[in-house]
């Protein structure tokens, strides 16, 4: 009688309380808005990788990015791996990012790497610094970090982003273009379904042609895709380059894979490529276009 008495009392007493948790928990649910590509928070990340320094290959800056790169992943919930081996005796750590399982596969990538020389500087004594890099890495690296924030946690199959080391050495002694990429394609054992190169992306005059190399019919739905959302300004749908980025791996090895890449850029490979060339409009717009096209994707 006294126990079933006190039984009856904590029910009425927890009952209500689970209730209300209940009620409280799907109202937030339905009513907290999606999060959103936010390209303040990218440019802030820009303006992070700018005060590393350049981050070259072997450098303190370029130690520290893949650190701030992995833990950022981490926080954000996504499974991280930074992939260690060498390209033509250069030592690679590609940043590997994996959330989901199936397909459709995938891969989101950017380079992380800062030229070792400024060799298009028009002032001939600063040719051999390093180029800062903050449209030439850091704003490529913003996009994919702050995707990795925003995509939702279960939604996609499986996305992966990979952040590549050593892209931009090229016609440096003993070095060359695209070794990060160039080693985790060798290393990859199944074919991703899709592949998206985003580099030079954070331009505030954001003019981005379509690449020749590129697979025709994906660069056409990335730029349907950004002209439905209104970009249809920075994404002209005009073939205008033919480029050797990280993207040209993965073609190689009859992969599906675009380079989106505004190489309209006067301050490419000089000491001018500096955060103030960088817009937050720019970034949003790469971001948003990504975000709409992989909802398509489900
Ligand atoms: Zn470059």
């Amino acid at each position: 009688m006294q126990s079933s008495f006190s039984f009856k009392s904590i029910l009425y007493i927890t009952l209500p309380l689970v209730i209300i948790f209940v009620i409280v928990l799907t109202a937030y649910w339905l009513f907290t808005p999606p999060v959103q590509f936010d390209g303040q928070r990218a440019y802030a990340l820009v303006q992070h990788q700018m005060s590393l320094g350049a981050r070259t290959p072997g450098s303190q800056a370029h130690a520290q990015t893949i650190q701030w790169i992995s833990s950022t992943l981490q926080k954000n919930r996504w499974q991280v791996d930074i992939q260690k081996g060498t390209q033509i005796g250069k030592p690679i750590q590609n940043i590997i990012a994996r959330r989901g399982a199936g397909s459709p596969w995938i891969i989101i990538g950017a380079h992380y790497d800062c030229r070792m020389f400024a060799d298009k500087d028009p002032d001939a004594s600063k040719r051999s610094l390093p180029v800062p890099g903050a449209n030439d890495s850091a704003s490529g690296v913003a996009v994919l970090l702050e995707l990795s924030r925003v995509l939702p946690k279960q939604e996609h199959p499986q996305i992966w982003l990979v952040f590549f080391d050593a892209e931009d050495q090229g016609r440096i002694d003993n070095w060359d273009w695209i070794l990060g990429s160039r080693y985790f394609a060798s290393q990859l054992q199944d074919k991703p379904d899709a592949v998206i190169i985003i580099d030079m992306i954070g331009d505030a005059d954001l003019n981005i042609y379509m690449e020749h190399n590129s697979d025709q019919a994906l660069t056409e739905q990335i730029w349907n895709t950004a002209d439905e959302i209104g970009y249809s300004k920075n994404f002209v749908p005009t073939y205008k380059f033919s480029i050797l980025d990280d993207h040209t791996p993965f073609l190689e090895k009859g992969i599906r894979a675009i380079d989106i890449i505004d190489f309209d850029y006067p301050y490419w490979h000089t000491t001018q490529d500096t955060a103030d060339k960088v817009s937050p409009q720019s970034l949003q717009a790469i971001g948003e276009t990504l975000v709409k096209w992989l909802e398509k994707q489900r």
